[in-house]
């Protein structure tokens, strides 16, 4: 199989991305290394587990093909605009093309100094470098578009952060790493040629029907738009909360991007949010759809020049995007509805009343009773309805003629099917935050990877009820509870 490494994006223009070497790093150690992934994308075997892969995924000796750049973006946080924030602690080593001729980014992370790295150190703690390794292959297996772990590695240094933690170093692989901040970003070099350069490029590597189109910018906005909401609801229909959807960490592409204070919602709650820099909870649970719709704005307002100019006309360009990025809200209506309707095996009537109406009844009730959000969807589809009645404790009468009028809603098919079906959407197993946590002090206390792999290993068929996994299934008890999650930059 072909290994096919270059460079497309980092030689658009210097503007875009610094040439920055990786610093090395005292004692590289292997922690993890995602066969499956790097035998999808053609990497050589001698860049595999070996002592050759563990120092090029530790920065400290690359092969020729890789020609590490920092990419350049700007970003909107919490709100406030920073014109200029890109890869602080990341390099992008190559691009190369996959088995299916499709195109990846591989970069690693936490791999020293760049010219982005302002007042930071370039590197990461042990910690979210194992968070993002776990979380980001969890959702991969639970079907949400996301950037994957290819490599983890301990650098054998100690970085500084609210204490003294061991370094590590992760190799991510993205579809690409260009942003709604990256297009900010060359929005705001005033450079017409490089923003029509720029979102050519989105287009041709990302959505090349676009080209094609009467008003290609436009539909290259309404196909960002679409990817968005698809993603944000599929985020929703599992309780996942991003954490930080600043507008650097969201994606051109609809990947999830950047597995900071991120964490899995247990007890349903509406509200919810677990990042300790979000104070406000502007990107709590329920925020997270009108805070991609924010984020979208931002973005359209990066092609009003490119849509101006087909327009002939700026109140007019602004007129369509504004209507695009209104769309949004029923776009993404559309895909949590019908998210929704499969989980209680409903997909196929999903705008239905009474769809409607079994599943606002439900919620209610979860939120009620503060029943685990992914129980209460597995557990429905059990052959009888024991361990879900049991989730609704404070109330099992309210739970139980819902139940009833759930298996009347569905007198007219084969029950059986329906829910080895639903088995399929609802997830047994998910990143629990406690369990992420005890993951993570064994390896940074002890360095024993063990706990680590195995949750690798639990994650990896989340749909499967496995009896040796049993315990990754249950939710945090009171005294395990993790109420905040921390940036860990
Ligand atoms: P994040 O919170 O990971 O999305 O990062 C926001 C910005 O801070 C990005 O530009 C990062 O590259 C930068 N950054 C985060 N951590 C570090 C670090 N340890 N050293 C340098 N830059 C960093
Ligand atoms: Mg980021």
């Amino acid at each position: 199989m072909l290994f096919q490494p270059e460079q497309t994006y980092a030689k658009l223009s210097p503007l875009l991305a610094s040439p920055c070497a990786p610093t090395p790093v005292a004692e590289p150690q292997w922690i993890a290394f995602n066969q499956a992934l790097a035998n999808s994308l053609g990497i050589p075997a001698e860049l595999h587990n070996t002592e050759q892969g563990l120092l090029l995924y530790a920065g400290n000796q690359l092969p020729k093909w890789a020609q590490p750049h920092a990419l350049a973006y700007a970003g909107h946080q919490f709100a406030n605009f920073v014109p200029q924030l890109g890869d602080g602690r990341a390099l992008l080593l190559t691009e190369v093309l996959d088995n299916n001729q499709q195109r990846f980014d591989i970069q690693l992370k936490g791999a020293g100094r760049t010219p982005y790295s302002r007042g930071g150190d370039g590197r990461s703690a042990i910690g979210p470098v194992l968070r993002e390794y776990i979380v980001s292959e969890a959702m991969h297996a639970l079907n949400i578009p996301t950037t994957r772990a290819l490599a983890a590695v301990a650098t054998g240094e100690v970085v500084q952060r609210e204490s003294a933690q061991p370094g590590a170093i992760l190799t991510r692989v993205a579809s690409s790493h260009l942003r709604v901040g990256t297009a900010q970003y060359v929005l705001g070099l005033k450079r017409y040629d490089l923003l029509k350069q720029f979102a050519d490029y989105v287009i041709q590597r990302h959505y090349p029907s676009a080209a094609e189109a009467a008003n290609p910018y436009l539909d290259l906005l309404n196909q960002v738009i679409d990817t968005q909401a698809q993603l944000i609801a599929k985020w929703m229909s599992v309780g996942f909360i991003h954490g930080v959807m600043n507008t650097d960490n969201m994606t051109l592409s609809g990947e999830t991007i950047d597995y900071g204070p991120c964490a899995f919602m247990e007890a349903y709650n509406p509200a919810q949010k677990f990042s300790y820099i979000d104070r406000r909870g502007r990107y709590a649970y329920q925020n997270q759809p009108p805070i991609a719709m924010w984020n979208l704005a931002r973005y359209a307002e990066t092609l009003l020049p490119l849509l101006t100019e087909t327009d002939n006309d700026t109140e007019q360009a602004i007129q369509v995007a504004t209507a695009a990025v209104e769309g949004f809200e029923s776009v993404y209506h559309g895909y949590y509805e019908q998210a929704m309707a499969t989980k209680i095996g409903h997909g196929h009537k999903a705008s239905e009343p009474v769809t409607q109406q079994l599943l606002e009844r439900l919620l209610h009730l979860m939120q009620q009773q503060q029943v685990d959000f992914t129980l209460a969807f597995r557990y429905l589809g059990d052959t009888d309805s024991s361990r879900f009645i049991e989730l609704f404790s404070q109330d099992t009468t309210s739970a139980k003629n819902w139940y009833q009028d759930w298996l009347a809603s569905h007198n007219d098919s084969k029950l059986t099917v329906v829910k080895q079906a639903m088995n399929q959407v609802n997830p047994a197993v998910i990143p629990r935050n406690h369990r992420l946590e005890e993951v993570i002090q064994a390896a940074q206390n002890s360095g024993d990877l063990r706990p680590f792999n195995r949750f690798v290993q639990a994650l990896q068929q989340p749909f499967e009820e496995r009896q040796e996994f049993a315990e990754f299934m249950q939710p945090a008890k009171p005294s395990e509870q993790v109420t905040t999650t921390f940036c860990g930059t």
